[in-house]
């Protein structure tokens, strides 16, 4: 699932690609992805130019020229393409059609700019969608008004995290982590990674975690998010690795599907448990309950 880091890498390649462009068209052949009717797509897309392209989350908001956003949301399987001549660029979850002969199956939105390129939003299983809103109106969305700090931004300090921490204290660490409206944009690989470097267990309560481990969850979150947003995400580039292993957005990582392997900081076994419902994976060694 596409999370923080990866739609941050579609929004900053996007950014140099499609800012100051217009929409010539935009086509969906599954209304669902693209629950958006033929007057406001004639009206308020089309001929618009994007003014700029930002993300709340893992909400990618591009925005138009009359006050407008279109609003993507990845979901589990979506990637957004951008093809021209001369140039390809692909973010998202990671599969084959980040790389291939688009439109495929898989292609559920069409976008065609006015340099004659097109932007494709793939979405193999089909939770994902693009809709509109007038930017006023964006903060109002019931998720997005809700949500927590951003974890990159400036304003979100060691204050603030302990804070929104000490709000949940009785919750297990790795559930509060996950909830977005306690941080935006953490999901299941980022939580795992950011537990293991700082040496918390995922079902510690939050207030048995030590103050100086709170210090190091905080800027573990960081870290994590930053050097995967370094390495490019899941980016056509790096889709494919130097040995030819597919879906490498997950190669950077530490403890995130490694059990069974030898835990990178002192050899002992990963292993995988459940924790808020999810698979977690932890060094039984780095991080004691
Ligand atoms: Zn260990």
């Amino acid at each position: 699932m596409p999370e923080l880091p990866e739609v941050e890498t579609v929004r900053r390649g996007l950014e140099k690609l499609i800012v100051g462009k217009k929409i010539i068209n935009i086509s969906s052949d599954w209304q669902k992805s693209l629950p958006i009717t033929d007057n406001e797509i004639n009206n308020s897309i089309k001929n618009h130019e994007i003014v700029s392209i930002g993300r709340r989350g893992k909400l990618l908001i591009i925005g138009l020229d009359n006050s407008r956003s279109l609003l993507i949301h990845l979901r589990m399987t979506g990637q957004m393409v951008y093809r021209s001549e001369s140039y390809r660029f692909g973010a998202g979850h990671p599969n084959d059609s980040l790389i291939g002969k688009l439109p495929d199956k898989s292609t559920r939105v069409i976008m065609e700019l006015d340099n004659g390129s097109r932007l494709f939003f793939n979405d193999q299983r089909k939770f994902g969608f693009i809709n509109i809103s007038e930017n006023s109106k964006i903060n109002q969305i019931p998720f997005l008004n809700k949500m927590g700090p951003e974890p990159l931004s400036q304003d979100f300090t060691y204050k603030i995290f302990k804070a929104r921490m000490k709000n949940r204290a009785n919750s297990q660490i790795k559930a509060v982590l996950l909830d977005q409206k306690v941080i935006a944009g953490i999901g299941n690989i980022y939580a795992d990674e950011s537990l293991w470097m700082a040496k918390i267990h995922p079902l510690k309560k939050v207030l048995e975690i030590s103050e100086a481990k709170q210090r190091a969850l905080y800027e573990s979150i960081i870290e994590v998010l930053n050097t995967s947003i370094e390495k490019g995400g899941s980016t056509d580039r790096n889709y494919v690795d130097a040995e030819g292993k597919k879906g490498s957005y997950i190669s950077f990582a530490k403890v995130f599907r490694r059990e069974g392997k030898k835990c990178y900081r002192c050899g002992k076994t990963i292993i995988k448990i459940r924790a808020a419902g999810r698979g977690t994976h932890l060094c039984p060694n780095c991080q004691r309950i």
